[in-house]
């Protein structure tokens, strides 16, 4: 049986919480987040098995887990470090890693141990409200791996991550990092600049009253937390700048082959893409 401390309830947490809790392996769940109404909620969904506004209550957990947004993760952890007991783990997930865990690596306390963690599953709506105990079912959990990662603290994480039901993969981080500026920031980015590139257009009325499916599909993850885009664009920067350089360079050889006319050139990257999206996604 282990103790296992969520510290923010929102989306992330809320939904560890309420599968850790489904599963009833036993293992007893802290959850601590910010405001009393948090807790509240978190209690009468069954998120938790008590909940405490107090950092210092994470001296009983075995495990942690830091779900706050991205720019309090390292300040939270500042606070909670020097009560965390010896053998301790923390984890996160944080949607970059490069700087949450070279900061956490350092903060960890003698016997204590960070492993960074990001799992891949999102939505629109935040909060404790839109938690679901099967959020992470068949998705993929990245967990990092450094020189200074010790094993036996991944494998204590890897176990607990893996009953939430998505499939763990090791990553560095400044791997990480790059692949979730091509498959989640950079595409934020895209369909963000889309959308503000509709409403800035002359012809804005007319379009809104046009658009359909094909714009809402593309532009759906527009409508997310601004508050987490902006969290993400400012600690991933240098991985988001050179993939938005690599797009930059992508949409002018399509512009190139527009000029010049070339239908066959624009038919073969329309048909390579819908090759490997169509295998991505069936
Ligand atoms: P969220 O639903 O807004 O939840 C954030 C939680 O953090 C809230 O419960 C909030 O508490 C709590 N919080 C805020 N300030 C706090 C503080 N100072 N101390 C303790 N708790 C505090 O956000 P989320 O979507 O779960 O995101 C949390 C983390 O998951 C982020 O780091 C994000 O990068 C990562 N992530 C998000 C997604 C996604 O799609 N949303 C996907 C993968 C990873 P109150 O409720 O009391 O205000």
């Amino acid at each position: 049986m282990k103790n296992i401390a969520i510290i923010g309830l929102g989306l992330i947490g809320g939904s560890i919480g309420l599968k850790l809790k489904g599963l009833g392996t036993g293992d007893r769940v802290l959850g601590i987040p910010r405001r009393e109404e948090t807790l509240k909620k978190a209690l009468e969904m069954g998120a938790i098995d008590e909940g405490s506004l107090d950092i210092s209550r994470v001296a009983e957990a075995d495990i942690v887990f830091l779900c706050t947004p991205i720019n309090l993760i390292i300040p939270r952890l500042k606070e909670l470090a020097p009560h965390l007991k010896k053998g301790a783990v923390v984890s996160d997930v944080g949607s970059t890693k490069t700087e949450i865990v070279s900061q956490a690596e350092k903060l960890m306390p003698k016997g204590t141990y960070f492993v960074g963690g990001h799992p891949m599953a999102g939505k629109e709506q935040t909060g404790i409200e839109v938690a679901e105990a099967d959020f992470f079912k068949d998705k993929v959990w990245i967990l990092t791996e450094t020189s200074r990662t010790r094993q036996k603290a991944l494998e204590e994480v890897e176990e607990v991550v893996r009953l939430l039901g998505p499939k763990v993969v090791r990553m560095d981080p400044k791997t990480h990092d790059l692949v979730v500026a091509g498959i989640s920031h950079v595409p934020l980015a895209v369909a963000a600049m889309l959308v503000n590139l509709v409403a800035d257009s002359e012809q804005k009325e007319q379009m809104s009253q046009c658009a359909s499916s094909g714009f809402r599909d593309t532009t759906r993850v527009a409508s997310g937390d601004p508050v987490l885009g902006r969290d993400m664009f400012v600690t991933n920067r240098v991985a988001v700048l050179k993939t938005l350089k690599n797009f930059r360079a992508k949409l002018l050889e399509l512009e190139k082959l527009i000029k010049a006319g070339d239908a066959a050139a624009i038919e073969k990257e329309l048909k390579s893409a819908k090759e490997f999206r169509d295998k991505l996604f069936g």
